[in-house]
């Protein structure tokens, strides 16, 4: 239990679905809600509810934490890519005995007229791009450029905030963050003529218009896969997630 006597629900965050369920939460009452953000926005969109940005040093660490701050549950609402929190959590949760429930957006899947090629990392994406095409609209974020920064091919960077060297030679920053639309991708990859589209699977409905987009135009989509999630109980919807806490903290 928390220090203010109501039960004390830890929303581990940096996503849509983490906003939306803190906003679900704290609009009920009778739960004190704090969110934590990793710290690498510098004007992040803030959940309702108490939030905690920077990271905590490790498993042992928020484990610490969480007893510190007498936390009931922890939903882990990161982003599918970001890995080492969620195995963090994971560990953590075990260590400070608190229930953990894992919300995490299900993936994309391929329709028809679709031709998506997946790859495992970002170096095998970039070691794909040069049979595909010359143009690329790069959507995996401003880490991990790196991968990109040999290639000889253009590249239309789409991230929240700038990257840091190294990135592609030939690049073209635009930073922006979504929701997008079908409209205005069509208008961005046929303004920037762009000849194939470099996505991870993160799933959810603010960034999936590239695609379709991408199928209008009749254009490859490299997609990077999922990285493992850790063994906890998981579900897909804020739905789900208030429900599970309806148990887990009564
Ligand atoms: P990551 O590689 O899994 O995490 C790196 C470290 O950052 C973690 O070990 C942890 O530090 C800290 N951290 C990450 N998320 C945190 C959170 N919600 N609260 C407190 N500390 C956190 O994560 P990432 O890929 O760098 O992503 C960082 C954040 O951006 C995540 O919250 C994620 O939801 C969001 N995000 C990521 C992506 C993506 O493509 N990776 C896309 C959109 C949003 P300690 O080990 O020191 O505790």
């Amino acid at each position: 239990m928390s220090p203010t006597g109501s039960a004390c629900v830890v929303i581990l965050g940096g996503t849509g679905e983490a906003r939306e369920l803190a906003a679900r939460l704290v609009g009920r009452g009778g739960v004190r809600v704090v969110s934590t953000l990793a710290g690498r926005v510098r004007e992040p969109r803030l959940p309702a509810g108490e939030v905690r940005v920077g990271g905590f040093g490790g498993p042992e660490r928020l484990a610490e934490w969480l007893r510190a701050e007498g936390a009931d549950a922890v939903i882990d609402a990161t982003h599918p890519f970001a890995a080492r929190i969620s195995a963090s959590a994971a560990r953590a949760a075990r260590l400070a005995g608190v229930p953990l429930l894992l919300l995490r957006r299900p993936g994309w899947v391929a329709g028809d007229g679709d031709d998506w090629r997946w790859v495992s990392t970002l170096e095998e994406a970039a070691e794909s791009l040069p049979r595909l095409g010359e143009r690329v609209f790069l959507t995996t974020g401003r880490q991990g450029l790196a991968a990109f920064a040999s290639s000889p091919l253009w590249y239309l960077v789409r991230c929240v905030e700038a990257p840091d060297p190294p990135v592609p030679e030939r690049m073209r920053l635009l930073l922006s963050r979504g929701p997008y639309s079908l409209d205005g991708e069509l208008a961005l990859m046929r303004e920037h003529r762009v000849d194939v589209l470099v996505t991870k699977d993160s799933g959810g409905g603010r960034t999936e218009a590239k695609l379709s987009a991408a199928r209008r135009l009749g254009l490859p989509v490299v997609v990077v896969r999922r990285p493992a999630v850790p063994d906890v109980r998981c579900v897909a919807t804020v739905e789900e997630a208030v429900s599970w806490l309806g148990s887990a903290v009564g």
